[in-house]
């Protein structure tokens, strides 16, 4: 099998929103200097991309917003765009540090696309909320986005998405809402009560493309036991029915409990077991072609680095157990950053990732959101949304 590719550059950290914006690259920084320090990346050549060119970003982009993302800094004005706001201020070399992450999502998707690798992953990507014509959500340029269009260009037909951030992935499925090719799935605390305020479950695809968008809105507290409960209940027969060619993962970690913007409570245990089931499903359902970036995630010492050396371990099939304990120089380092911080000891928080079936008979409000999506896109698939065996 060809190798997994792990694609970095400390470039990438140049994407700063600045001040205490909570998208602190401090949180890749960490991450990578954790999963070294436990041996993962041990004999991995780390992959170092190009920024996208122009002609890549207008995939996803238009021409008027790359200019008004260019002269932002310079620019005296107010720019328009979602650009400017406490959510995306402008920062210096804003376009030159999008581009790059963009180029750093697109890098893995050619080593997929041309057998170079099986499986790739970049965490410093997954800037989701993104959409052709404005900023949103911390995201400038949406390298998803500009990624699945490449690959659609490039050998690839039926692509399958799937965004666990704790906000709804709004940008790539308005990229793609009206094309059958792309399967965009995305699970997330309701819009009802938190950003982006889309991503109910009858968002399901335009003419055309009906059944091509999923949301699993799921009720604020939802723990490990719920969400993987839902995520079963509604992605492995959707990708088992459209078999798609390449799994693109979202994998955002402010699902986690301790995350300060939202309010599902997961923790580095669930993110875990769901970076080992992705692995499974592209393995069974998409040929083993998985690519896989970050995301959202803002406990930025205690959560994130833990959770994306779980998910680039996966990816490299290096799975480090949750009692492992923090290597005491990463932890030094950490320290010597945040004094105060309380720091885990392991790369686990003790959480119980067992979880009971849907279709057992309970009824809670996560049943509730599994069978709202059930009904509104199983039968566009040739599902029954009321059997538990589909
Ligand atoms: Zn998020």
């Amino acid at each position: 099998m060809a190798p997994s590719a792990v694609v970095w550059d400390p470039a990438l950290l140049g994407y700063d929103l600045g001040g205490e914006h909570p998208f602190n690259p401090v949180r890749l920084d960490l991450t990578i200097r954790l999963a070294t320090a436990l041996g993962v990346l041990d004999d991995v050549p780390l992959l170092v991309p190009e920024p996208a060119t122009e002609a890549e970003l207008y995939r996803a982009h238009a021409a008027e917003y790359l200019e008004a993302v260019k002269q932002a800094p310079m620019a005296g004005w107010d720019v328009g765009h979602g650009l400017g706001t406490p959510d995306n201020p402008v920062f210096t070399d804003m376009h030159e540090a999008a581009s790059l992450v963009v180029g750093s999502t697109l890098l893995g998707a050619r080593c997929l696309a041309e057998g170079k690798a099986q499986r790739a992953v970049n965490i410093a990507g997954g800037l989701h909320h993104a959409m052709r014509d404005h900023a949103s959500g911390f995201c400038v340029y949406n390298d998803v986005s500009v990624a699945i269009s490449w690959l659609l260009d490039h050998g690839f037909d039926r692509i399958a998405y799937i965004d666990t951030d704790v906000h709804h992935g709004d940008g790539v499925q308005a990229a793609f809402y009206g094309d059958p090719r792309v399967l965009t799935v995305s699970l997330h605390q309701h819009p009802f009560t938190l950003f982006p305020g889309t991503g109910y479950s009858g968002e399901t695809g335009a003419e055309g493309a009906e059944g091509s968008a999923v949301n699993v809105p799921l009720p604020p507290r939802t723990k490990d036991a719920g969400w993987l409960r839902a995520f079963h209940a509604v992605v492995p027969s959707l990708l088992a029915e459209f078999r798609p060619q390449l799994l693109v993962s979202q994998c955002g970690v402010d699902s986690h409990d301790e995350d300060p913007l939202a309010d599902l409570a997961l923790t580095v245990d669930g993110h875990r077991t769901l970076y080992r089931t992705l692995r499974e499903l592209a393995d069974t359902h998409a040929d083993g072609k998985w690519l896989a970036v970050g995301g959202g995630g803002y406990q930025l010492l205690r959560v994130v680095p833990r959770s994306w050396t779980h998910l680039i371990a996966t990816v490299l099939d290096r799975d480090v157990p949750p009692e492992t304990p923090l290597p005491p120089a990463w932890t030094e380092h950490v320290r010597g950053l945040a004094p105060h911080a309380e720091l885990p000891l392991s790369m686990g928080d003790g959480g119980d990732t067992g979880f009971s079936p849907w279709g057992d008979g309970l009824d809670d409000a996560v049943d509730v959101a599994i069978r709202d999506t059930r009904r509104a896109v199983f039968p566009l698939h040739g599902l029954d949304p009321d059997d538990p065996r589909d």
